[in-house]
Formats: C-alpha cells, sequence, structure tokens
C-alpha cells in the first residue's frame, strides 16, 4: 500500500461548529420573541467527577454565549437514584425547559442500570442527547428530530466538508448506543454501505482500509495505524484518551513533537483513537482535540433549539 503524496487535509471541527452556533442565534431570537423567554437547557450533574464538571461548564457556557438559558441542577455523590429520577421528572413537567442533559457518568452508587434508567424517564420530546429508546427508534426509522450529537456532529462536518457518501464504503470502529451504532445509522441514512466493527471484529485492519470514510469511536490512543487505512480515505476520530504516561506520548507523537513538548509543561495530553502517522495517508482527517469535540457541543445547543422550536409548533 503506498501513502498519499501530501498529508491529509484537516477538516476543522472548531471552525464548523462555529458555523452552526451562529446560524443558531436567529433562531435563539426567533424563539426568545415568540415564547418571552430563550431556548432553555435543564442539566443534571451529579457528584464530582472532574471530566463531568468541565463538561458541563463548557455546555453551559457555550450555550449562555449564545443566549440560551440553562438551568443546572446539582447532586452529591451519595445521591440515591431516586433523587436523580426526581429532577428529571421535575424538567419533564416545568414549560420552561425545553432539554434535558444528564451528565454521564452517574455515580457508582446509583447502581449498573442507572444510566438506562434515568434516560428513559426523560420526556422523549426534550431529550437533547437523543437517548431515549423513542427517540432511538425515529433514528432507526428515519423521523428522528433529536439525533445523539456526537454522531450528528460528524455528519455535519462531512457535509460542510464536501466528503461524498451516496455509495461509498464506511465503516465505524465502535457499536456504542451513543457513538458507533448511531453514527452508522446517519451513515446509511446518506446512502453509504456501513460496516460496523468492534473487539471481536476478525482482521479489522483489513476491513477497516475498505473505507472510504472510517470513523473511529473506540476510546484506545492511537489504534487505528496506518493498516487500517486506504490511501486517500476520509477518517473521523472520535476518540479523546488523556494520556498521562510521558513514555506512551513519546512513542506515539515521537521525541521532539509538540505533543510531548505539552505534555512537559502539563503532565496531560489528549490524543484520539487513530495515530498520528495516518495523516501522511488519508485524503481528509480530524484533529483530537479541535475536531469532533467542538461539534458535540454545537450539536447539543441545535437540539435545544430545535426543541424549543417544536414545543412553539405544537402550542401554535
Ligand atoms: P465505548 O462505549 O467504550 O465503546 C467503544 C467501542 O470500541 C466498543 O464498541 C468496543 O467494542 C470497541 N472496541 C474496543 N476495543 C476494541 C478493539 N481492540 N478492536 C475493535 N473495537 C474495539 O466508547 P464510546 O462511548 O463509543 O466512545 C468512544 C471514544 O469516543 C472514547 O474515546 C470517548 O471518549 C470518545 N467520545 C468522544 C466524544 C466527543 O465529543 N469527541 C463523544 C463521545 C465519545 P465492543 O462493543 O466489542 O466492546
Amino acid at each position: 500500500m503506498s501513502a498519499a503524496a501530501s498529508p491529509a487535509r484537516v477538516l476543522d471541527g472548531a471552525a464548523v461548529a462555529a458555523e452552526i452556533r451562529d446560524a443558531l442565534r436567529p433562531r435563539i431570537e426567533a424563539v426568545r420573541r415568540a415564547a418571552g423567554r430563550p431556548p432553555t437547557l435543564g442539566l443534571l450533574l451529579a457528584g464530582s467527577d472532574p471530566g463531568s464538571e468541565v463538561y458541563v461548564r463548557n455546555k453551559m457556557r457555550q450555550g449562555e454565549g449564545l443566549g440560551i438559558g440553562t438551568a443546572l441542577e446539582r447532586l452529591p455523590a451519595s445521591a440515591a437514584f431516586e433523587e436523580a429520577l426526581r429532577v428529571v421528572e421535575a424538567f419533564n413537567a416545568d414549560p420552561d425547559i425545553d432539554g434535558i442533559l444528564v451528565q454521564s457518568p452517574l455515580p457508582a452508587g446509583m447502581g449498573d442500570d442507572a444510566e438506562r434508567r434515568i434516560f428513559e424517564a426523560i420526556e422523549p420530546s426534550k431529550d437533547v442527547d437523543g437517548f431515549h429508546p423513542e427517540n432511538v427508534g425515529r433514528l432507526v426509522q428515519q423521523t428522528s428530530t433529536l439525533a445523539p450529537c456526537t454522531p450528528s456532529g460528524v455528519m455535519e462536518l462531512l457535509d460542510r466538508s464536501g466528503v461524498a457518501l451516496n455509495g461509498r464504503q464506511a465503516v465505524v470502529i465502535g457499536r456504542s448506543d451513543i457513538v458507533g451504532k448511531p453514527m452508522a445509522m446517519l451513515l446509511l441514512h446518506r446512502h453509504a454501505t456501513v460496516t460496523i466493527c468492534h473487539s471481536r471484529t476478525v482482521d479489522l485492519p483489513r476491513v477497516a482500509s475498505q473505507a472510504d470514510v472510517l470513523v473511529a469511536a473506540v476510546g484506545r490512543p492511537a489504534f487505528v495505524t496506518v493498516e487500517f487505512v486506504k490511501p486517500g480515505a476520509t477518517v473521523v476520530d472520535v476518540g479523546t484518551n488523556t494520556l498521562t504516561d510521558r513514555d506512551q506520548v513519546a512513542s506515539i507523537f515521537g521525541v521532539g513533537s509538540k505533543k510531548l513538548a505539552a505534555f512537559d509543561r502539563r503532565g496531560r495530553v489528549l490524543s484520539g483513537d487513530v495515530h498520528p502517522g495516518v495523516a501522511g495517508v488519508a485524503g481528509a482527517i480530524t484533529p483530537v482535540p479541535g475536531g469532533v469535540g467542538p461539534l458535540t457541543i454545537a450539536m447539543l445547543l441545535s437540539n435545544t433549539v430545535q426543541a424549543a422550536e417544536q414545543r412553539l409548533r405544537w402550542r401554535a
């Protein structure tokens, strides 16, 4: 397999996310005028997971920056599942809340199936994460209005970057409910021929290397190496892995790399699921950070506005 002549085009997720946010501004203003209040997102943060704190803060800050209202309910890590359920039920009943987001993970003490139960308790029309079974069914049947944010962000990025899907081979590595499965469904709806791979897939590099569009949602740093990639393919890296081991950073990114210098300053760096060497083979690639991550939040805000518009239409 020969490498592509020039390095891959970088698909700038941050720029596309900014375009999506800008396009929301007039819609937010229209909801505010019609409803007498802005589109509003209710958030539940249970426990004090540092990653969750950052995610929730970013979601609120970006929402508020656009004029979206936010209502945050916090619960301690020791809270019972029923307390989380009461918060969701209050959001469901509140006519001034359009979207509901329950930040995962929920505290371990709430039980193994707490997330599934809480997602099922969210009123489907307010389910801006798109995880409720009704919305999953609608996604499959292509009648969905609230699709999961990360895969719909990937679709926006592919579309706005002019990546063709119709009739192309797409391979998704990962079959989670929040990324892999909905990603595959969205690509299928756009007439790609889709293969879903996972930990039991035999000869994964061979399967992946058939792809014109390869999506990696594995959660393993630099897992997708050059052998996985057809020259010229578009590679979407969903993975966000925090590296805290200097040797691992040096072995993935190289001695003298910018990432290693960043590691030496901060003691941690982010790595995607795609090895940096892939940039020499792919036709286009998403960076980490600055690729899929910013789009996920932009689509959450987009879903919140959409949910608010839908409620206004029902009221009319
Ligand atoms: P997940 O629920 O852990 O799923 C990982 C998937 O990868 C599973 O389907 C698993 O297969 C598969 N997998 C694991 N090891 C594999 C291997 N050796 N070979 C082939 N497949 C393998 O993770 P997720 O929630 O989908 O997230 C995936 C990554 O995306 C994570 O790094 C996460 O942090 C990141 N993420 C980023 C964003 C964003 O906004 N950028 C949003 C969500 C997630 P099995 O099903 O067989 O176990």
